[in-house]
């Protein structure tokens, strides 16, 4: 069945995308249109934040556009082209294999674009349907939204709409369609398509798209081209340290999954740590651990360095080019360090606290320690040279190795100010009680797929909070239990 044409959708005030009026890389298509639609969640927290409080999911038009059933009559939607490097491999051309662009809003002036995932084949979608599963789409949902309240840039979603249309992947599921929104869905692979298909001329145009609507301030700088990607560069070492700092993983660190605006973009197979393992691969499909914990910082460098061969018509000097990519390193080092002190509640910098962190990782890591209670817990350590932390110190199983650390920890916090309450406070604030843990994720899943939703809303609620003490929600914020180690999430969505 076609799509229906709409001239507006109440609440949704849309226009064409400014991608598509000035850039070419685009194909025109049409959603596939989802039988039986229903709405499984939407985040009300994003409607608020852009001013769609009018946006009713009750109302047959406003669920047949998320579902893909209709589009905007003035707006015909689109999939646009790119191409990028999957697991270290040049894959040539790929794109927007399933998710299409429907029109962008504006909000305070500035613009976002609407997208939704699993609306049907693009001519980019190779071998795949063009659908996703509602599994995948809950996970997406949820983790846009928990990633957003942790304060880690990220593409945005909406809603999820769900189906009774089967999709065949290792078993049968049904369809989803998520909606995205981010002010842009341009990738490092967007740049790396142009590089390699020779033309300079597009490669250019792009940047000083994206140099005009996203990065104005650097518009009228002779050297804006080695600004740009001195910024993206930035940005990009910045999200990694921030990833790592709570213990994200995101599986499949694709530079066709790298945003230049330096978002979380494409959740699939991603994971939060449970207990603290360096090695920790998140992906199944990951057999060689590329994009294992203790790797993701060095591929956010290689895939900056992919980036940076694609401004090279744009830069000319690949020493300067080269300089930028070495800047990653210490950028991502500052940012970690920043963090890190912020983690422990140390305000002060000196050059033991170095010391201080690697052995606290060493020691996690020995004692299988969980990452996200341990660090919660530590925001309550007492630096009373008599009291022994025991409720942290129960964590390990080697407590003597505890102890020798919480003796380093003691002496350094006699360099600070804060009291014990106070630093408390502070970390509590950095050191997130509530993460959407795989367990988690998967039993909200199970639900849903049984058609109650209702774990699904309720860990969105949860995950809005991640700081804050929720005592009605206290088992959310356990242990995960022995069977969520047998859980296994690959590509497959
Ligand atoms: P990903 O690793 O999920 O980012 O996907 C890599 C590429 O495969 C992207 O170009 C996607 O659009 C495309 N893709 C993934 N799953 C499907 C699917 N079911 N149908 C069509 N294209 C897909
Ligand atoms: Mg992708």
């Amino acid at each position: 069945m076609e799509p229906q044409k709409m001239q507006s959708i109440k609440g949704l005030s849309l226009k064409e995308s400014s991608f598509k009026s000035h850039l070419k890389f685009y194909s025109e298509i049409l959603p596939v249109t989802l039988h039986n639609s229903y709405l499984v969640a939407e985040s009300h927290f994003l409607k608020e934040e852009l001013n769609l409080v009018e946006l009713d999911f009750k109302d047959k038009k406003t669920l047949d556009f998320f579902s893909g059933n209709s589009y905007i009559e003035s707006i015909i939607p689109y999939a646009s082209v790119y191409s990028g490097h999957q697991f270290g491999q040049w894959a040539g051309q790929l794109g927007d294999g399933r998710a299409i662009f429907f029109g962008n809003i504006e909000v305070d002036n500035k613009e976002f674009e609407i997208q939704l995932k699993g609306t049907g084949s693009t001519p980019y979608s190779r071998m795949g349907d063009g659908r996703a599963v509602l599994r995948s789409s809950i996970r997406e949902f949820l983790c846009s939204e928990a990633m957003h309240f942790l304060n880690i840039p990220t593409t945005r979603s909406l809603s999820i709409i769900g189906s009774d249309e089967p999709v065949y992947r290792e078993k049968i599921e049904t369809a989803a369609v998520v909606s995205r929104i981010a002010p842009s869905f341009i990738r490092f692979g967007h740049f790396e398509h142009w590089y390699y298909k020779q033309d300079e001329g597009q490669l250019k145009h792009l940047a000083d798209f994206v140099l005009a609507n996203y990065f104005p301030h650097l518009t009228s700088k002779e050297d804006r081209y080695y600004l740009l990607l001195n910024e993206i560069i930035q940005r990009t070492a910045e999200l990694i340290s921030k990833w790592q700092s709570v213990g994200f993983m995101h599986g499949v660190m694709n530079t066709d999954n790298m945003s230049i605006l330096g978002l979380t973009i494409d959740y699939g197979p991603y994971g939060f740590m449970d207990d603290f393992n360096q090695n920790h691969i998140c992906n199944h499909s990951d057999k060689g651990g590329r994009y294992s914990y203790k790797n993701q910082p060095y591929i956010g460098q290689w895939n900056c360095s992919a980036l940076a061969q694609s401004f090279l018509p744009l830069i000319g000097d690949l020493d300067r080019l080269k300089e930028l990519v070495h800047s990653y390193e210490p950028i991502y080092k500052s940012k970690w360090d920043e963090l890190m002190h912020h983690k422990l509640g140390l305000e002060n910098y000196y050059p033991e606290d170095q010391h201080l962190f690697k052995s606290l990782f060493s020691i996690l890591q020995e004692n299988h320690v969980d990452f996200t209670i341990f660090f919660r817990k530590l925001s309550e350590f007492s630096s009373k040279e008599e009291v022994t932390n025991n409720s942290i110190r129960d964590l390990f199983f080697n407590r003597l190795a505890f102890d020798d650390w919480s003796v380093q920890y003691k002496n350094r916090l006699e360099k600070e100010e804060l009291s014990d309450e106070d630093r408390s406070l502070k970390m509590k604030q950095v050191n997130p009680k509530y993460i959407l843990r795989n367990y988690l994720l998967q039993t909200a899943i199970e639900k849903a797929e049984q058609g109650d939703f209702s774990e699904v809303q309720k860990l969105l609620l949860i995950v809005s909070k991640p700081f804050d003490e929720q005592p009605e929600y206290e088992a959310y914020a356990n242990f995960p239990p022995d069977w969520s180690k047998d859980i296994s999430v690959s590509c497959s969505s």
